[in-house]
């Protein structure tokens, strides 16, 4: 199998001009956690702009945290206390602790080792991952390919790396894909780590025997380097089509219900669908590739964050697919396997019934419109009271059980399609 170079920009490049990081101080994050009666109080604060919920879920007795500007606190803390709400201050100024985040990055960069091709004790930027996918087509060309399915709005390379170890393209695929949401940095941080398992630990080969996989790591580039860069939380992508606001929710961009219910029409929304469905050149190019390799793909995982959750289809309704028990039998399985190398317990369910109603989301599309039965969202944990993401120093003790999980769902890819 050839190895196919990336075209890497220079870093300077990929780099806005040095643009102020837009500060969080004094922005507080709460952690709420609703009884039944009270899950509509909390609800109607989703859709209130300035608001930002971190955790999503809309089940009773379950842990949600809300980042609250300090012009919001005072009516915030009312609406909680006249509802009698259970809730605690998580983090008390948002700034500090990015400002932590960003200095143990500096300190890092600093006393890097040139040798390590690659570190799970720190996040990296885009032009880094492209580099480690880049030398392992160099360093593993017999199983290794690595392409670009097209380019991001402002021109990156979406890279994909293929980890095929034979067949001539006849094996089933699995398909993952992370960061679609720019500021989810645990998320691109996994697929690297199964990446790095599947090309680089000798005892995995056994999951790439029989069958193929494709690994985007980050879907949306130019929103993953916003957030370096400008933006720490930014979700969206980085499009200017819509003059007054920038960016597209890409999982609210595929075309399957499109805008039906839980986005939003408004530019200005983290959850806004986009001009159209497909609007965005990631979702588009995705949806490309899905279409010209669906004959093989077998099961795809998109990674998110945070949770944790193993979600099914559907999202735009609380009906549930016909196969839903075994899509249900299947993320049991996978929750058990991480659960007993240390993970946390994975909440499972349908998207839609454990999160909240949301259509035109990646796995709905996969599912309904392009036929892969097996689809499923992957909520990684947060950071708890240190911030958005886990603090570096935690992401190999996050994503070391994690990939136990991603093991069944190979195993199980492997044991029904493999040849
Ligand atoms: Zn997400």
């Amino acid at each position: 199998m050839r190895a196919s170079a990336l075209c890497l920009l220079p870093l300077a490049a990929l780099l806005a001009p040095a643009l102020a990081a837009v500060p969080y101080s004094g922005h507080k994050v709460y952690r709420l956690v609703p009884t039944e009666e009270q899950l509509p109080v909390v609800a109607e604060w989703r859709q209130r702009e300035g608001i930002d919920f971190w955790s999503k879920a809309h089940l009773a007795g379950h842990p949600v945290d809300v980042r609250v500007p300090p012009h919001l606190q005072r009516e915030f803390l009312v609406h909680l206390y006249r509802h009698r709400v259970e809730h605690q201050l998580l983090i008390n100024d948002l700034e500090e602790v990015f400002e932590n985040e960003r200095h143990r990055a500096q300190t890092r960069a600093v006393s890097k080792n040139p040798e390590s091709r690659i570190s799970f004790t720190e996040y990296l930027q885009y032009d880094e991952i492209l580099q480690y996918l880049s030398d392992l087509a160099s360093n593993y060309s017999d199983t290794v390919t690595v392409e670009s399915i097209g380019n991001s709005y402002a021109g990156r390379d979406l890279g994909i790396i293929k980890i095929s170890s034979g067949g001539d393209d006849t094996r089933p695929i699995i398909l993952i894909d992370a960061g679609i949401h720019a500021r989810e940095w645990i998320a691109p941080a996994a697929a690297l780590y199964v990446i790095n398992q599947l090309v680089e630990n000798a005892e995995e080969s056994a999951l790439t025997d029989s069958v193929d996989w494709h690994i985007i790591p980050v879907i949306n580039p130019d929103g993953y380097e916003y957030t370096f860069t400008t933006e720490r939380m930014w979700r969206k992508t980085r499009s200017t089509e819509i003059v007054t606001c920038v960016g597209v929710d890409g999982n609210r961009n595929f075309n399957f219900h499109w805008n039906e219910t839980g986005s939003s029409s408004d530019p200005c929304s983290d959850t806004y669908a986009g001009p159209m469905d497909f609007s965005e050149v990631e979702t588009s190019y995705l949806r490309n590739h899905i279409n010209r390799n669906i004959d093989r793909i077998k099961l795809y995982l998109t990674f998110h964050s945070y949770g944790a959750y193993i979600l099914y289809p559907w999202g735009y309704t609380g009906d549930l697919p016909d196969d839903w028990e075994t899509l249900d039998a299947l993320a049991q399985d996978a929750n058990e396997a991480q659960l007993a190398a240390g993970g946390p317990e994975y909440t499972i369910g349908s998207f839609n019934n454990v999160l909240y109603t949301a259509s035109g989301v990646s796995s709905d599309w996969v599912k309904g419109v392009a036929g892969v039965n097996l689809s499923f969202t992957l909520e990684l944990p947060g950071g708890g009271d240190e911030g958005f993401d886990p603090p570096a120093s935690d992401i190999l003790s996050i994503v070391t059980p994690f990939f136990e999980a991603i093991r069944v769902f190979g195993q199980y890819i492997a044991d029904n399609y493999g040849r």
